[in-house]
């Protein structure tokens, strides 16, 4: 069955219709882009067509872009020149979409051709706004939850089907340049405001509004195919032109630090497309296209970011289980991690009993989600009666009984194994032999904390991310005996509430923490020896971690590190590696630094909370050595403090799948995103040189980075982990 159908109608319309056969949403495959260049030829071909309407099938939406797996595939089968076969395939898409936008003109006199449309009736993303763009007028539904916009930066490509030179040609190299380089997405008033599409119109008039312009024999020629043409703003050489290139450029470097391919390759598509004739611009794209499918870098983007986040989020690794989705879920504890979750559960539809020990904290935590959709009514963004829904979702109150009929619990109370263990026995007083019990804990272990479970096959971790709202990674933690139900119920439950999961097994802190906790030990054992703090700091940032280790500290705040430090030297004894570390952080703490939230800590702030640099003190107190180290000395010790970890957890069994390894280290703490992650990372440098590496590390440096077993077998053996580790990328 195809995906595209097409139908002409009395008047001589043609409306072709997109609906991808099995998913709720249009995406472009291979044989769907066969379908439609063939449907494309019929009724230009067809002489009883007046006019064409492209539009879709399905209710609310467009299409949401390329299936990026196809490229992967083309990639994969190209044999020894997988280049020429992107860019072939490229070129084709090209061919056909010019097609449409030419649509019969005679070449020369620019006459004739059929007028054709795209309906929109809602969102429209990638390909799916590129294939409109190529269309001679936009017409979308008033429909304010649908999303117009060219996302692909976000996966570290760029828009490769015709979208970066049209935009450019349309709006100009200034006004495209947000929706390019940021992937900024508009409802599709805002996207009419920004010239992206023509006309915003009620959804039950898409079709005929589409059907009347069609029918009005329009001018359809593009600016860009009449003579004398200018590109908006000015091309490189014109004047204004030439401060946009430049500002866009510096401006590119300022935000990826050069580390993204993507954008860089975007850019060079922009300015050399805009020297050259629109065809020859389009060649410009598609090279340029190819040269960032090429890059190792954009493959492991995509592999983490689109292929493999959505397996885990459709469940790769949920257990077999009936459907475990939540009706009502119950929070004991309304702090800062209560009220979080609270909110996200109550946005999701599920009805919420948010518990905590005095009812002005519960009030307090149900505050949280009436401020958060107060700023979504500022923003025009919810209404009146949706928050009303949501907030009359959430019971703050003390009374445990109202736990009544739950199925599932997050406790979120204070970091202490009493006063957990007093509040899952007051829980499981009320709740029923089916409900799932979850702790939000950092740090404590779950098969410790399952121990005051009456029923440790249903005690599991949930570990949010704090802001609970911002943070798209959730990770799942398996207690010794956890069954194969809590976990379907946490991930069924982390899918409601539209989160990305990873399931590990329980060792000291998890997966996440146990990453990200080396990184900023790292950057902190280099303020102790000397090592120029600002060298530190930007090293991180200049190899793409969001925050330097400095400045994560200061975020998460300094005592918080002192407690892990204090807890971790308990539990390790003579073991404990970190002496060098705690010295700097409790002296840090000592002089009540204590980061952000003090308004003072590694970096001096401003009465208003503003970051103004780093604390000069710091040097002061720890003198800047005359001998510096070079930058990537710098930037792999902290990488490497990472990613040992990461290789570690797996080789221990607490990560079982590298899939999770990875998309885990990016959305939860944001690991080089470029990388797309730790084992990318390690497959892009390779295993040989990264034993080697940490060789070198270990004789400078310490046994922290010797090479694990694993990373030393595969370094010999030459291989790569996502070959090693197959098809499902399964780890065991
Ligand atoms: P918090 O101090 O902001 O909130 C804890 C809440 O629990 C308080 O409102 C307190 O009144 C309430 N509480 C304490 N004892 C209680 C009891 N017996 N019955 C009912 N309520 C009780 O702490 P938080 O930052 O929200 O952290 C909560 C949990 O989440 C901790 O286990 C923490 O380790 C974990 N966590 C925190 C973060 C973070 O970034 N803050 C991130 C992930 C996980």
């Amino acid at each position: 069955m195809s995906d595209f159908k097409k139908n002409t109608d009395a008047d001589g319309v043609t409306t072709i219709t997109w609906d991808t056969v099995g998913k709720s949403m249009n995406v472009m495959s291979r044989e769907a882009m066969q379908d439609l260049n063939a449907l494309i030829d019929d009724a230009l071909a067809d002489d009883a067509v007046k006019g064409i309407i492209i539009t879709s099938g399905k209710e609310g939406s467009f299409a949401g872009g390329m299936d990026l797996n196809v490229l992967a595939s083309i990639r994969d089968e190209s044999g020894d020149n997988p280049a020429q076969g992107l860019f072939d395939f490229t070129m084709a898409g090209h061919h056909m979409l010019r097609k449409i936008e030419r649509a019969g003109m005679d070449p020369k006199t620019n006459k004739g051709g059929k007028p054709i449309a795209a309906a929109l009736p809602g969102t429209a993303l990638g390909i799916g706004l590129e294939l409109p763009l190529a269309c001679h007028r936009i017409f979308a539904a008033d429909n304010p939850k649908a999303k117009i916009g060219l996302p692909e930066i976000m996966v570290g490509i760029f828009p490769g089907a015709g979208g970066t030179t049209r935009l450019v040609r349309k709006l100009g190299a200034m006004a495209a340049s947000p929706l390019l380089l940021e992937g900024k997405m508009n409802d599709p008033k805002k996207a009419k405001a920004a010239g992206v599409i023509d006309e915003v119109v009620p959804a039950d008039e898409l079709l005929a509004k589409a059907k009347e312009w069609v029918l009005s024999e329009p001018k359809i020629v593009k600016p860009w195919d009449e003579k004398g043409y200018k590109m908006p703003g000015g091309a490189p050489y014109h004047p204004a032109g030439f401060m946009t290139f430049v500002g866009a450029s510096a401006m590119v470097n300022g935000k990826t630090q050069g580390v993204y391919p993507a954008a860089k390759a975007l850019l060079s598509a922009v300015y050399e497309g805009a020297l050259v004739p629109f065809d020859t611009a389009l060649k410009i794209e598609a090279r340029w296209f190819t040269n960032v499918l090429m890059n190792p870098s954009s493959s492991a983007m995509i592999r983490s970011l689109f292929i493999n986040k959505e397996a885990l989020e459709k469940g790769a690794n949920r257990p077999e289980a009936p459907d475990q989705k939540v009706k009502k879920v119950g929070i004991i504890g309304a702090g800062m991690m209560g009220a979080g979750i609270a909110l996200v559960s109550a946005l999701a539809g599920i009805q919420v009993v948010l518990i905590d020990s005095s009812q002005e904290a519960a009030d307090k935590g149900k505050s949280y989600t009436t401020a958060y959709m107060d700023k979504g009514i500022s923003r025009k963004k919810v209404t009146e009666e949706k928050k009303e829904a949501v907030l009359g979702l959430i019971n703050a109150t003390t009374d445990y009984a109202a736990l009544e009929g739950c199925d599932l619990i997050v406790e979120a109370v204070f970091e202490d194994v009493g006063v957990k263990a007093e509040v899952t026995a007051k829980v499981q007083a009320v709740t029923g032999p089916d409900c799932i019990f979850a702790t939000n804990t950092s740090t404590l272990p779950i098969t410790e904390l399952a121990k005051a479970s009456n029923d440790p096959e249903k005690f599991i971790g949930i570990h949010f991310f704090s802001p609970v709202d911002k943070m798209l990674l959730v990770e799942i933690i398996k207690g010794k005996a956890t069954g194969p139900v809590a976990v379907a119920k946490a991930l069924d439950y982390v899918r409601q509430i539209r989160k990305t999961p990873i399931v590990v097994n329980d060792e000291r802190f998890f997966y996440a923490n146990r990453c990200i906790i080396p990184y900023i030990n790292e950057g902190i054992r280099m303020v102790k020896e000397g090592v120029e703090p600002a060298l530190i700091e930007n090293a991180a940032k200049l190899v793409g971690m969001p925050l330097g280790p400095l400045q994560l500290v200061d975020e998460t705040s300094v005592d918080l590190g002192v407690k892990i430090a204090k807890a971790t030297k308990a539990a390790m004894g003579d073991a404990y590696p970190d002496g060098e570390v705690d010295e700097v952080l409790f002296w840090m703490f000592d002089q009540n630094r204590l980061g952000r939230k003090s308004n003072a800590g590694f970096y001096a702030y401003d009465d208003k909370g503003k970051r103004q640099g780093l604390w000069d003190g710091l040097t002061a107190q720890y003198p800047v050595a005359d001998e510096q180290p070079d930058l990537t000395t710098v930037q792999h010790r902290l990488l490497f403090a990472q990613v040992l970890e990461a290789v570690r957890a797996l080789e221990e069994g607490v990560l079982e799948d590298i899939r999770e390894g990875d998309v885990g280290a990016i959305l939860g703490w944001g690991f080089a995103p470029w990388s797309g992650g730790p084992f990318s990372w390690l497959d892009i440098i390779g295993a040989p040189y990264a034993a080697e590496r940490c060789d070198q590390l270990t004789a400078e440096f310490g046994d922290r980075f010797k090479t694990p077993g694993l990373l030393r077998e595969m370094a010999d053996k030459g291989q790569e982990f996502y070959k090693r580790f197959g098809q499902s990328a399964k780890a065991a």
